[in-house]
């Protein structure tokens, strides 16, 4: 079972995550899954998910995308996760597996670019293009090391592929908000019952949230409630 490694590290009765479910293979490669999540955990990071035969595969980045194709961002990959998790964002509760703040930073489809002859995703790198409202155009992810049961975390590095996507401007820092909520990490956390000043700490600096003010006590046990 695919997400196993998944499910051994989340307490479902806990955590607002989905269980989820492996999925059907897409029909279609046009319809694959794609969402970038921003998280702010014990260290912020990027959380890439590419949906493949039913499942999210899952790379941690540590520093985000980078638009620029002279930039190479490490890319941890983590254990699958169910398609349901593209649709995530909120709060997972302290003392938690990856306890801290989701916003779901991007989403779209993917295509795979460069299969192997029986369809499936080469090992050494992985080209595709992204269909997201953020990110498009061609990407890459090269296999550095991990392969073969080695003992390592299987490490990978993301880069922008040269189109007329590439920029050397930091889209993490221009386009910050929730792409389905337009929210920031801070409003993230407030509204889930965490610590704003806390997930802040993964906002860029100065961008103050919509509503700094500190909300009534009836609201704010009423929105700790629904988280
Ligand atoms: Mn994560």
């Amino acid at each position: 079972m695919k997400l196993s490694a998944y499910r051994k590290k989340r307490n479902f009765d806990a955590t607002p995550e989905p269980k989820g479910r492996v999925g059907s293979a897409a029909k279609d490669s046009d319809t694959l899954a794609y969402a970038m999540q921003k998280h702010m955990a014990t260290r912020l990071h990027y959380d890439l998910r590419l949906e493949w035969r039913g499942v999210l595969l899952s790379w941690a980045i540590p520093r985000g995308p980078s638009l620029d194709p002279a930039v190479k961002r490490l890319a941890v990959q983590t254990e699958d996760h169910p398609l349901q998790y593209g649709d995530f964002e909120g709060v997972i509760p302290a003392g938690e597996y990856g306890a801290g703040t989701v916003l779901l930073w991007d989403h779209g489809t993917w295509q795979p670019e460069n299969l192997n002859a029986d369809g499936s995703l080469t090992e050494r790198e992985i080209k595709f293009a992204l269909h997201g409202k953020k990110l498009q155009g061609s990407w890459v992810l090269v296999h550095t090391r991990g392969m073969n049961g080695s003992g390592h975390r299987s490490t990978w590095l993301l880069i922008k592929q040269r189109d007329q996507y590439a920029s050397t401007e930091d889209i993490t820092l221009q386009e910050p908000r929730s792409v389905v909520s337009r929210r920031l990490l801070a409003e993230i956390a407030r509204d889930g019952g965490a610590d704003p000043a806390r997930a802040s700490m993964g906002d860029p600096p100065g961008k103050v949230p919509r509503t700094a003010k500190v909300k009534p006590a009836r609201e704010r046990s009423k929105s700790r409630r629904r988280a």
